[in-house]
């Protein structure tokens, strides 16, 4: 009995200490909104790491050839050209705002293995594809690339797929993390689906804030998307989230530095969420 109250009380005091913990910053596409770099660049994952990101998240799509580049379009930024629909050797020559080419996973992920502190983590944006049979080949490639360069551990997968969710927590290491981005599951679906836990627009989260406890209770973990304004920022802090994704993450670390730890807010409106892009 004595023993069954002690081991209560500290995972009561450890649910308290993480409820009170400050979100951590994930660099959206990258850290992109500053000198010399560009959205899903291997520059900008390089500064994301520089001001000491949490994450960075970038997006993933295949080629018909069976190559995985990193892209947030459909199309390239350039000229445009499809990528589910257009060799490798063409997508690879096309260019960034920073005069990079686009790059590839494997040039990603040989950069993040060689990064100076090896403790930036990724997150891995699964685009929905045309073709669920290319979807799951591009699955299993990119965890197959992820594993080569040790980099497992290190790696979190988020998607809007609800095919390419259930896939990856088939086919990845049992433990990794894989978070879902449509806003279209209810905690309880999450936890029964075995992910992580949610990643959804501020716009859903703002909607149901009682998601942020839902998720806590049930052991799940709250990440939010795309959080820009300082006032978005301070919202998201002082209602605990876990994970905060911004296209300002030195704006956002200032702020959350700024801020005392608080404990979640208490959970409050239940309206229907509605599907938007990440
Ligand atoms: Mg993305």
């Amino acid at each position: 009995m004595k023993t069954k109250l002690i081991i209560a009380s500290i995972t009561l005091m450890a649910s308290s200490i993480a409820s009170m913990a400050q979100p951590k910053v994930i660099a959206h596409r990258g850290y992109w909104d500053t000198p010399g770099s560009a959205q899903n660049s291997i520059a900008s994952f390089v500064k994301a790491d520089s001001v000491g990101c949490y994450a960075s998240e970038f997006d993933i799509w295949m080629t018909p050839d069976g190559v995985i580049v990193v892209n947030h379009d459909p199309v390239t930024a350039d000229n445009k050209l499809e990528i589910q629909n257009t060799p490798s050797q063409t997508i690879l020559t096309e260019k960034l705002s920073n005069g990079e080419t686009v790059p590839t996973l494997d040039q990603l992920l040989k950069t993040a293995s060689e990064l100076k502190n090896k403790n930036m983590r990724l997150v891995c944006e699964l685009k929905t594809h045309d073709s669920r049979a290319r979807e799951r080949k591009c699955i299993k490639q990119m965890i197959e690339l992820i594993e080569r360069y040790g980099l497992t551990d290190r790696t979190d997968y988020i998607t809007f797929s609800k095919d390419g969710y259930k896939e990856i927590i088939k086919q990845a290491p049992k433990g990794t993390a894989v978070y879902y981005l449509s806003g279209d599951y209810v905690p309880a679906e999450i936890k029964y689906t075995k992910g992580r836990g949610i990643d959804y627009s501020l716009k859903v989260m703002k909607k149901h804030p009682e998601w942020i406890n839902e998720c806590h209770d049930l052991g799940l973990e709250v990440n939010v998307w795309t959080v820009n304004s300082p006032e978005d920022m301070q919202w998201c802090i002082d209602n605990g989230v876990d994970y905060i994704t911004t296209n300002d993450p030195e704006l956002l670390q200032k702020i959350i530095a700024e801020s005392p730890a608080k404990p979640a807010a208490p959970a409050k409106d239940k309206k229907k969420s509605k599907k938007s892009k990440k």
